[in-house]
């Protein structure tokens, strides 16, 4: 594989990607006189088309997509989505439509909106929804204001939230951003909530617990129903990380089962790609009892048709500019639609089939701390390989060589070594039977020649990176020489 040089070194003085033709017309120098004229940039590079095209594209080559190879990544929902979708999201009409268009002038898009917050609330069991929040870990804080606004209203705010240790990273970063001390509660050996452990926990301090669902052992939380009773009986509310619905969407509606406020990932379940830093949407959806609270603008219907509504006095006020990431709404609408209430029920079928299928597949070959059936996603550990001195992120490397993106590593924390695998239910049987040859060939190398997985990858276009030194001392200025 050839080393592909910086845009920098590939510069030569005076080369152009196109030349326009010579004047026809006298030069008048003057004309531009006194505007504000970009400088010349120094060092800026100087390419050919040809040049530039093949620079970028080997570039875009050298990296792992789902368009490309198998992204197991644990919990993060790294599935193929449907172009059809990206088709309708770049239709003119959605593209061009100006946040500051007057309402008449945008009641197609509004209506667009609307019907979303209908099919989620309909998908969950919610009564209302908020589509504004832009990412997973922002409609958890949106969530919580929500909450801490609805029990401020009746009298107390309370000071605590209830998180398991299974739960996703982000929820205690979002209760405590949002003035929440935050106290763990334990898993029991199903890798579920410990009916006993909340119990004890859940005292009048407590304004929510918040769960994940599934968790991020892939688990289902099947005790839901007493765990709603529990925290309601204490004037508490149930908060559920819904980011990964793909594995209960069209058969389970939290709304159904006790849950108060949830939020979902339209960028993991609904068919926005992601990885790329964004776009997202993680849309809110509350019981009615705390509809009032949802951010403003709330979008109404009424017989002279949408409207914005920016008077809700008990609102958390505003959380977003416009609308929320409209194009990544009408890419959710879009997918929403062309599956259908059967649709979905076999998206949730195939992710749960595929995970087990993966987990049953390798449970001798690779260390599973939790025996519990799981839903989307499995972890296992490296406690196997550990004997021979291989660890997770050796696996994980290793997976490189045989074109996989390396899945999730080092968490849930509750399990050591963990690898958390995620096989969405985009994944082909045949592509699966290939990532599981692939680990029980690494597993096979462990035991026998762990070297090879120890100083994996070998076939990429960087071999084993020093993270830490990557991390503390990143070089982010190319500081050569340019030629002249
Ligand atoms: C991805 C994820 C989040 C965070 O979502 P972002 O859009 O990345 O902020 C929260 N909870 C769970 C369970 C997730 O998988």
């Amino acid at each position: 594989m050839i080393r592909e040089p910086l845009i920098f070194e590939i510069s030569a003085r005076g080369k152009r990607a196109f030349v326009l033709p010579k004047l026809d017309v006298p030069e008048d120098k003057d004309l531009l006189k006194g505007l504000p004229l970009r400088d010349e940039i120094r060092g800026f590079p100087e390419v050919s088309e040809v040049e530039v095209v093949r620079h970028f594209t080997r570039l875009s080559q050298t990296n792992y997509c789902v368009d490309t190879t198998f992204y197991p990544l644990g919990s993060c929902t790294m599935k193929y989505s449907p172009k059809v979708n990206e088709k309708v999201a770049a239709m003119e009409s959605f593209l061009f439509s100006h946040p500051y268009a007057p309402e008449e002038l945008v009641q197609g898009n509004l209506e667009i909106l609307k019907t979303t917050e209908d099919m989620l609330g309909e998908i969950t069991g919610m009564d209302a929804f908020t589509l504004q929040p832009s990412a997973g870990a922002q409609g958890e804080l949106v969530g919580m204001m929500i909450i801490r606004a609805f029990l401020e209203k009746r009298g107390d705010a309370r000071q605590v939230v209830l998180i398991p240790d299974s739960a996703h990273g982000t929820n205690p970063s979002s209760a405590h951003i949002c003035g929440y001390r935050v106290e763990e509660i334990k898993s029991n050996e199903k890798g579920t909530i410990d009916l006993a452990s909340l119990d004890r926990a859940m005292t009048e301090r407590v304004a929510a617990l918040m769960i994940t669902n599934p968790n991020t052992l892939g688990i289902f939380e099947s005790d839901i129903l007493k765990i709603a009773e529990i925290v309601h009986a204490r004037g508490g509310l149930l908060y559920m990380d819904g980011a990964n619905l793909n594995a209960l969407v069209g058969r389970f509606r939290p709304g159904d089962m006790g849950v108060d406020v949830i939020h979902l990932n339209l960028h993991k379940t609904f068919s926005t790609p992601h990885g790329g830093g964004g776009p997202g949407a993680g849309p809110v959806g509350v019981k009615k009892e705390l509809a009032a609270h949802l951010p403003i603008p709330v979008i109404v219907k009424s017989e002279q048709g949408y409207a914005l509504n920016f008077d809700l006095p008990l609102s958390v006020g505003r959380v977003r500019s416009f609308f929320g990431n409209f194009l990544v709404i009408v890419k959710a609408l879009a997918y929403v639609l062309s599956l259908g209430p059967e649709g979905l029920k076999e998206v949730a079928d195939v992710a749960v089939l595929n995970a087990n299928y993966i987990r049953k597949s390798l449970e001798n070959v690779y260390h599973l701390k939790y025996t519990t059936s799981t839903l989307h996603e499995c972890v296992f550990s490296d406690k196997f390989q550990k004997e021979h001195g291989v660890q997770n992120i050796d696996i994980a490397k290793r997976l490189i060589d045989f074109g996989v993106h390396p899945p999730t590593m080092s968490f849930p924390l509750i399990v050591p070594g963990a690898l958390m695998i995620e096989p969405t239910e985009t994944e082909s049987k045949r592509d699966l039977d290939t990532f599981i040859e692939a680990m029980k060939k690494i597993a096979r190398e462990a035991a026998e020649m762990p070297a090879v997985v120890k100083t994996a990858p070998h076939t990429s276009y960087v071999r084993r990176l020093d993270e830490t030194t990557a991390a503390r001392n990143p070089i982010l200025r190319w500081e050569g020489k340019i030629k002249e």
